[in-house]
């Protein structure tokens, strides 16, 4: 057993029955009897890249708080920004969604409801709440004010309910170029919430969108069609981030104003994780100028990257559901997502033999027969409930790793040395005899001898031996590829102390050792248990939990490192400092 790196102090709904702040506004709202007592939730992304582990908390919660009340959770695509969004987005997300083991009661794109939103906006202008304006985006920016100065209104805030919708349905009927008018929310340009001062609500966009096509000219903004779409499909929780939180009183203002459905739209905080970055266009950045190979790269913390690292959607749900939902800001270690994935694949992997290493020493055990062969009984994992084993070749070669030998050994070295004594996993103890060298004197290979007696499971030599090391029979190994991957960045919050990426890049802080390739030999058993499918995760004996990439080859399996047996990069910190 691991131990759990520190928890965040935020709320988590556990089996005790302590609700987190957003399970009880819902069971408020529930008692209160609003909306019948349903539940109704949506996951709204934007389809302008791939999902990442900060959208996973929030697919985990809006589809877990819908589940846990009986109710119903969409899938709604926030579509409203033509220039961005693209098909491949859509598949990719509905794809990550499906794999965190959800499904959706619906699947929405917000451009469905272009022309109903373009209704709501014609019904704001003819009650007078809503106006054409023909000033630039600098005029209306100046115009705004700031949070301790009133804005000032502009000169076209008083247009006539018929030249506002005349103007309007011109824009719409692509009349005026792009940026030559807006529509305008008609609220308070004195509010001390700088929302309210009067927001755009429409721009005029002449851009092909990927599912209406040329249709619209113009386009509702976020304000403008979040909560409007909310209202269409009868959402009664609308969570978001809490950057939003200022949002929330002109998401209540169009609500009263438009008399749509009252959704309840609640903030809490988004994800943040260590030695990571979690902006979709920060993610993009890395993928477009080469930075790593491709979304789903195992360093990304896309779903699809995280994926391909070797983590299983139940470590995922829960590691979501120990950082809890929180009111607050905060930066979650990175050692807690790795912990969740430990601890399950701890208890499901088998436990393999690989030796990772360029330059494996070759051992020949001169008493060992030539030809023979050995089918050695390996138990998969000491922590099944019914152990299993598994055939493992044996021969008179085999693979150790460079660094289970040493010539000159310190004291307490219990891995081989010259005259020395180890067991090979599952098999026989042997001794070190004899070195070779080539020319340059390097070790290539070591002569050993074997005790027949002290076959793993029927020892009795009554030799003891301090240490046990991995093997491969040289005749019967699989080379493979081996992918050892590292954190991301090389500080712990690369968007922290640079938000604005005005001193430098947030690309300057990448771990330039993120990405180790090292050649590998592997039992042959695992390889075919990954090609038929039959388990894709494994535990490295000594090394790590694996996983088959899909770059594997037929004459050449890749393997890439989930994460290491042990949280090894804390340790590593305090060596260095
Ligand atoms: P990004 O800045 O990475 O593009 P976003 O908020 O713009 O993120 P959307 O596609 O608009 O991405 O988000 C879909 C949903 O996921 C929203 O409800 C959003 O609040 C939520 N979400 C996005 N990032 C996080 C995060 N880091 N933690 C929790 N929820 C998040
Ligand atoms: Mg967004």
């Amino acid at each position: 057993m691991t131990e759990a790196p520190n928890e965040s102090s935020t709320e988590r709904s556990d089996a005790g029955g302590h609700l987190n702040f957003i399970e009880q506004l819902v069971e408020e709202d529930i008692a209160a009897g609003k909306n019948g007592g349903q539940v109704f939730t949506r996951f709204p992304p934007e389809p302008n890249g791939y999902l990442h582990i900060g959208h996973a908390k929030s697919i985990c919660l809006n589809f877990g708080l819908a589940d846990k009340y009986g109710g119903q959770t969409n899938l709604r695509f926030d579509d409203t920004n033509p220039v961005t969004e693209d098909t491949e987005y859509v598949d990719s997300i509905k794809n990550d969604v499906r794999w965190l083991g959800f499904e959706w009661e619906n699947e929405f794109y917000a451009s469905d409801y272009f022309e109903q939103i373009y209704g709501f906006a014609e019904k704001l202008i003819q009650k007078g709440l809503a106006y054409v304006d023909d000033s630039t985006s600098e005029e209306i920016a100046a115009q705004k004010g700031t949070p301790t100065e009133p804005g000032q209104p502009s000169p076209y805030r008083n247009r006539s309910v018929d030249e506002n919708l005349d103007l309007f349905r011109r824009m719409r009927a692509g009349e005026y170029a792009d940026g030559a008018k807006v529509l305008r929310a008609k609220v308070d340009m004195a509010s001390p919430n700088m929302q309210l001062r009067d927001p755009i609500i429409y721009r005029i966009k002449h851009a092909h969108h990927h599912r209406t096509g040329d249709t619209w000219c113009i386009y509702p903004m976020y304000d403008f069609a979040h909560g409007q779409s909310d209202a269409i499909e009868h959402i009664t929780h609308s969570l978001c981030t809490l950057e939003f939180e200022v949002h929330r009183p002109l998401y209540e203002w169009f609500i009263e104003r438009l008399g749509i459905f009252p959704s309840r739209q609640i903030e809490f905080a988004r994800l943040n994780l260590t030695y990571t970055v979690m902006s979709k266009r920060k993610l993009k950045q890395l993928v477009e100028e080469g930075h790593v190979n491709g979304w789903d790269d195992p360093r990304m913390p896309t779903i699809a990257g995280i994926r391909r690292r070797g983590y299983t959607p139940a470590s995922l749900r829960e590691f979501a559901d120990r950082i809890g939902i929180a009111r607050r800001e905060n930066l979650i270690d990175l050692g807690l997502m790795e912990f969740c994935i430990r601890e399950e694949l701890n208890k499901t992997t088998h436990s393999v033999m690989a030796v990772l290493d360029e330059q494996p020493i070759k051992l020949v055990i001169t008493n060992y027969e030539e030809g023979r062969e050995e089918l050695l009984n390996i138990e998969n994992n000491p922590e099944e409930e019914t152990i299993t084993y598994r055939r493992v070749p044996f021969s008179r070669e085999v693979y150790i790793e460079r660094d289970d030998f040493m010539e000159n050994p310190p004291k307490k070295f219990f891995r081989l040395f010259p005259g020395g004594m180890v067991r090979l996993k599952g098999a026989y103890i042997i001794k070190c005899d004899d070195l070779v060298r080539n020319d340059a004197g390097e070790i290539t290979e070591l002569h050993c001898s074997y005790i027949p007696e002290s076959r793993s499971g029927s020892d009795t030599s009554g030799i003891n031996v301090k240490g046990t090391i991995h093997w491969v029979s040289v005749p019967h190994a699989v080379e493979a590829e081996v992918r050892l991957y590292d954190r991301l960045f090389s500080v712990e919050n690369p968007a922290a102390d640079d938000p604005d990426g005005q001193l430098r890049s947030f690309k300057d802080l990448l771990n330039p050792n993120s990405l180790e390739i090292v050649r590998a030999f592997v039992e042959p058993a695992l390889v075919e248990a990954a090609r038929s499918g039959e388990q894709t995760n494994f535990q490295f004996m000594r090394k790590g939990y694996f996983v088959l990439d899909p770059d594997s080859t037929t004459n050449r399996p890749v393997f890439n490192r989930t994460v290491t047996l042990k949280d090894g990069w804390a340790k590593e910190q305090n060596r260095k400092s």
